[in-house]
This record gives structure tokens, C-alpha cells and sequence, in this order.
């Protein structure tokens, strides 16, 4: 069985010292091994920033697509290949400026691949521009007075998007981290997670110290249910998208490959769908 050892190759990463994309490429390939994977079952399709340089850094097949398009390719490669377990990787810039078109549509297609997003906050390979990350008034080349426009909250979209599997970690917390990309990989369906990873280089405001003050851990709310919608959306408004943990989970839905026809009688009889062929024509 593959270890965390087996996901490594001999590439030194050119991330600065310091950015926490390091702890996302050790949280996957922990997680890839503890879910029993070996690295010719794990494929990893980047887009383009600093964070999109993961791909080249684990040893599994990779793939460094062009900006914003990492879920497509990730998508084709799900499609061809559904013995395959596919992560996609990308920065804040990557997903959700260029490529938000692909995210949204991805989530509610909900074809069974995880997607982190390495959230820094801020362009980070182009030296430091304005994000949609970025909050209403943060200072860069780009808006040197002061954005003055409003932050995105991915959580927020993924849930409305008709997400199946929404959670948001800190690269520091590489056990949180961790335990969720294994969660993820396991969801039957798209797993969506949005990681605070900060850019020590560029982003001298959402700096690890800011991150650590305004998490909002999970754990810290009573009674929190992760099956519930409306409470899920209503605690990321609540905490101002600072949530981190499982948010939300809908198990009852079966992934987008599951309804392809021809694809349906190979998940029925890997029992991926637990119906009967006859409930299951009625779908
Ligand atoms: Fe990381 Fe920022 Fe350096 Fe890029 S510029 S490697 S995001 S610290
Ligand atoms: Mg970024």
C-alpha cells in the first residue's frame, strides 16, 4: 500500500519560503495515502498562478492546464477515465475571476472530483494584484487607493451553485486540512474546498496572525449540522465566509457520470448507486 512517501517526487517547489501552498501539496498527498490511493489512481489538473505549479510537484499524473481552466480538463479527464480519482487545484485569480464561469457550472454538474482552491487573497505569480478575493478597500499595484470593489464569497456561491460537498480550511491546520481533501475524495460527487493559504510575498494584510484571529472553527458552534442548507448559508453570512470545517454534505445525490447512459450500468455495478435498475431507469 502507498504511503505519503509514494506521492512525492524529486521537484523542489519554487513557492517562497513560507507560502502555505507547501501545506496544501503535503495535506493532498497525505490525504491521497490515506485513502488508500496509489499515485497511478490520482490524477491533478492545475490552472495557472503559483499554486497551479501542484500538479508538477506530486507524484501522481499531472496535468498544468492554462488559466481558469482547470475544471474542464479535470471534468474530460473524470469523463474518460472513472477508475481515476481527480483533484483539481487553482488559486483565488484562477477560479473564481477567469474561471468562475467553469466553477459555478462544474459544482451544480457535480461530477465526482474535488476541487481545492488555494485562496490567498491576491494575484500572487504576477506580483501582487487585486483579487476577487480581495477585500473593499486592500491596496495593491492594481488599486493602489483601495479596492473599491467587494469581496467574493465562494461558499456562499457553491451553496447557491447546488454544491453537494462544501468545506473551508487554513493551511496551517494541515490535520483539518487534511481529513477534509480525504472527505472530499470520498464525497461521490464534486467536494469543493476553499483553502486560506497565505502569500507571504505579496499579501502583508491576510497574513497567517489575521487568519488565526477571524477563523471561525466549526467546532466552536453548538449543534452545528452540516446536512442543513439553510444553516450552512446562514453561519458563512453569520462569520463573514471565516467558517472552516465541513460545511455541507448531501450525500443523497448521485454524481453527474452516474446518469450518462453507458456510464450507468458500470457505477450500478460497482454499487456507486444503491438502487434497483428499474428505480434506477426512472431517473
Ligand atoms: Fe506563495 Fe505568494 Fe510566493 Fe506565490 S508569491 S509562491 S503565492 S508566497
Ligand atoms: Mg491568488
Amino acid at each position: 500500500m502507498a504511503t505519503l512517501k509514494d506521492f512525492r517526487n524529486n521537484i523542489k517547489p519554487n513557492w517562497c519560503p513560507g507560502c502555505g501552498d507547501f501545506s496544501i501539496q503535503a495535506a493532498i498527498q497525505r490525504a491521497a495515502a490515506n485513502v488508500g490511493l496509489e499515485p497511478e489512481q490520482l490524477g491533478v489538473v492545475s490552472g495557472i498562478g503559483c499554486s497551479g505549479r501542484i500538479s508538477g510537484y506530486i507524484n501522481a499524473y499531472g496535468f498544468h492546464g492554462v488559466h481558469g481552466r482547470s475544471l474542464p480538463i479535470a471534468q474530460g479527464l473524470k469523463m474518460a477515465n472513472r477508475e481515476l480519482t481527480v483533484l483539481a487545484a487553482g488559486g483565488d485569480g484562477d477560479g473564481f475571476a477567469i474561471g468562475m464561469g467553469h466553477t459555478v457550472h462544474a459544482i451544480r454538474r457535480n461530477i465526482d472530483i474535488t476541487y481545492i482552491v488555494m485562496d490567498n487573497q491576491i494575484y500572487g505569480l504576477t506580483k501582487g494584484q487585486t483579487s476577487p478575493r480581495s477585500a473593499e478597500g486592500f491596496k495593491t499595484k492594481s488599486t493602489p487607493s483601495g479596492s473599491i470593489e467587494s469581496a467574493l464569497s465562494p461558499l456562499e456561491v457553491a451553496l447557491a451553485a447546488g454544491a453537494t460537498f462544501v468545506a473551508q480550511s487554513f493551511s496551517s491546520n494541515l490535520k483539518q486540512l487534511t481529513s477534509l481533501i480525504e472527505q472530499g475524495m470520498q464525497h461521490k460527487g464534486f467536494s469543493f474546498i476553499n483553502v486560506f493559504s497565505p502569500c507571504v510575498t505579496f499579501n502583508k494584510v491576510n497574513t497567517y496572525d489575521w487568519f488565526k484571529e477571524n477563523i471561525v472553527d466549526l467546532e466552536e458552534i453548538p449543534d452545528y449540522d452540516p446536512t442543513n442548507r439553510v444553516m450552512a448559508m446562514t453561519k458563512i453570512m453569520e462569520t463573514n465566509s471565516m467558517l472552516t470545517g465541513l460545511i455541507y454534505q448531501d450525500k443523497s445525490k448521485t454524481s453527474y457520470e452516474t446518469h450518462v447512459p453507458g456510464f450507468r450500468e458500470e457505477a450500478l455495478a460497482k454499487q456507486d448507486l444503491k438502487i434497483s435498475e428499474q428505480d434506477f431507469e426512472k431517473l
